[in-house]
C-alpha cells in the first residue's frame, strides 16, 4: 500500500495529475495526501514521483524489523 513521506513530499502535484483513480490531493499543508478508499494500488504515483515521496508499506515493516533487530 503507499504512503507519502510529508518530509519528502513539495506538493508539486505530478502525482495528482497522474493517478488514474483521482485519489490523490493536495491537503492544507500543501503535501499530498491519499485516500486510501479510493486508491487501486496501481503504483503509478510511486514510479512517477520525482521527488521519492512516495513509499511503500514494506519499507515501514523493514524499518520497524531494523529497530527491533537492532535494540
Ligand atoms: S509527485 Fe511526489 S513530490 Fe509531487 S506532490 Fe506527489 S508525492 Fe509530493
Ligand atoms: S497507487 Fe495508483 S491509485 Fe493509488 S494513489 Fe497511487 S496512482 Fe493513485
Amino acid at each position: 500500500m503507499p504512503w507519502i513521506s510529508k518530509a519528502m513530499c513539495t506538493g508539486c502535484g505530478v502525482c495528482v495529475e497522474n493517478c488514474p483513480a483521482g485519489s490523490i490531493q493536495i491537503a492544507d499543508d500543501e503535501k499530498a495526501e491519499i485516500d486510501m478508499e479510493e486508491c487501486i494500488r496501481c503504483g503509478t504515483c510511486h514510479d512517477i514521483c520525482p521527488s521519492e515521496a512516495v513509499r511503500h508499506d514494506s519499507e515501514k515493516l523493514s524499518a520497524a524489523f531494523r529497530c527491533y533487530t537492532n535494540s
